[in-house]
């Protein structure tokens, strides 16, 4: 007998069928003699209507406030899915955040997860019943609700499974597992058996959103063993390891993540003093916007341009700041632009291979797409590019890296 956390993202939860072709299959693994935990996420779209109702009020709504309201939408599901599995003979109870006791840091939209009180649930499995639990929130010292950021019930999920010392962290969506890229962007992407929790971190981190990056970070920290699995299709999924033993029979790439949230700025003709990286990002850093990107051009006429990049979402108010630290500093211009996206190339294979970058920039020049920006670390290739070329662009590096499904 197994103890297993199910977690049930937006689309698998977004109606009432849906809701009850979950509680079938939690009724099945249950069945089977298995003790279930299960996470839900808010019905699809649920979430992005509720802050759109606070933005409604306030374009930019006080936190907490916005945290009491939005994690209403996981209350709803929690519930709708205990009473699916209660009216199919299957004992359940639901709990929110503050109920199972998932306490949190302060940090209200953002929050991460300090410590889980695991007796409940014990006590409930213990007597039979399946545990439905709140995805996405906590509660803090004071008792505030708070979340833990978007896609963030994959954090409360793979949390619990650590916590309850769980046999596996099953993370159920409307993909049949983690691709080589997004399969809505490129039809050619390719399920992959496995990933090492290293690449996972990468691609959750460069943008894609099948899993939240603490999630993994979690997973890694407390060796959960985690797997991303189509809700309603069968089939094997993508198991993330710590196993690296295979890399050298695996492609050097593994996937290919994209972003279109961040904008880029820059400032030109600033004076090339040492100091002076830090007196353009000090004040980006103090206004709580963390920056991504760095490029600094080789001086001339001792001055230099500088480039950076950050979340779209706190592009007004960087460049209202760039454009106060470039009146100090006497820089000769400020310029922005929000039409950009990042590709990066990811894979622990690189390790061990040269030539990889040079490959990725061939792959985009026979493209003819310009890059504006490149950062490297040791498993990863990313390049800003304009927005317009972005799908071209990862398809063309996907075919590159030899990563496109064979078609019979
Ligand atoms: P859920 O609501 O179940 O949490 P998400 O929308 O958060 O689902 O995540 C699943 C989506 O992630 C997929 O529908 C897919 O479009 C997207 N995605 C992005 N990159 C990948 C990838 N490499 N592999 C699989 N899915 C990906
Ligand atoms: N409902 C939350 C969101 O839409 C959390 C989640 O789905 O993981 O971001
Ligand atoms: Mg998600």
């Amino acid at each position: 007998m197994a103890l297993i956390v199910q977690k049930f993202g937006g689309t698998s939860v977004g109606s009432v069928e849906r809701i009850e072709q979950v509680a079938e299959k939690v009724k099945k693994f249950r069945d089977r003699g298995d003790d279930i935990v299960v996470v839900v996420s808010a019905m699809s779209g649920e979430t992005n209507r509720l802050i759109g109702l606070a933005k409604a009020i306030n374009p930019q709504p006080d936190p907490r406030e916005l945290d009491v309201m939005v994690s209403t939408g996981e209350q709803v599901t929690i519930a709708l899915l205990a009473m699916a599995l209660i009216k199919r003979g299957v004992p359940a109870v639901s709990y929110t955040g503050n109920q199972v006791r998932i306490l949190t840091d302060s940090a209200f939209t953002k929050a991460r997860i300090l410590q889980i009180d695991s007796q409940n649930i014990m006590g409930d499995l213990k007597a039979g019943r399946v545990v439905v639990v709140a995805g996405f929130q906590g509660v803090d010292e004071q008792g505030n609700i708070t979340t833990l950021g978007r896609g963030g019930s994959d954090t409360t999920g793979v949390a619990l499974a650590a916590a309850l010392k769980a046999d596996e962290c099953q993370i159920y969506t409307d993909v049949d597992g983690v691709y080589t890229t997004d399969p809505r962007v490129v039809a050619k992407a390719r399920r992959l058996e496995k990933i090492t929790f290293e690449e996972m971190l990468e691609m959750a981190s460069l943008g894609s959103k099948v899993l939240q990056i603490r999630s993994v970070e979690f997973a890694g920290k407390y060796n959960v063993p985690l797997r991303v699995l189509h809700s309603f299709q069968e089939g094997p999924g993508t198991l993330i390891t710590l196993d690296e033993e295979e890399s050298m029979e695996q492609p050097i790439i593994s996937g290919i993540a994209f972003n279109r949230d961040e904008a880029k700025l820059t400032i030109r003709g600033v004076p090339d003093n040492p100091g002076v990286a830090f007196k353009i990002l000090g004040p980006i850093g103090a206004a709580n916007v963390e920056v991504d990107m760095i490029v600094q051009n080789v001086a001339h006429d001792n001055t230099t341009d500088f480039t950076f990049t950050v979340n779209r979402n706190d592009y007004e108010k960087a460049l209202s700041v760039l454009k106060e630290t470039a009146q100090t500093l006497s820089a000769r211009e400020v310029s922005g632009d929000t039409n950009i996206a990042k590709v990066s190339i990811v894979g622990v294979g690189m390790r061990s291979h040269a030539g990889v970058a040079s490959c990725m920039f061939e792959a985009l020049a026979k493209e003819s797409i310009n890059i504006q920006m490149i950062s490297t670390s040791e498993i990863k290739v990313s390049v800003v590019i304009e927005e317009k070329y972005l799908e071209l662009a990862v398809r063309a590096l996907h075919t590159a890296f030899e990563l496109d499904a064979v078609t019979a």
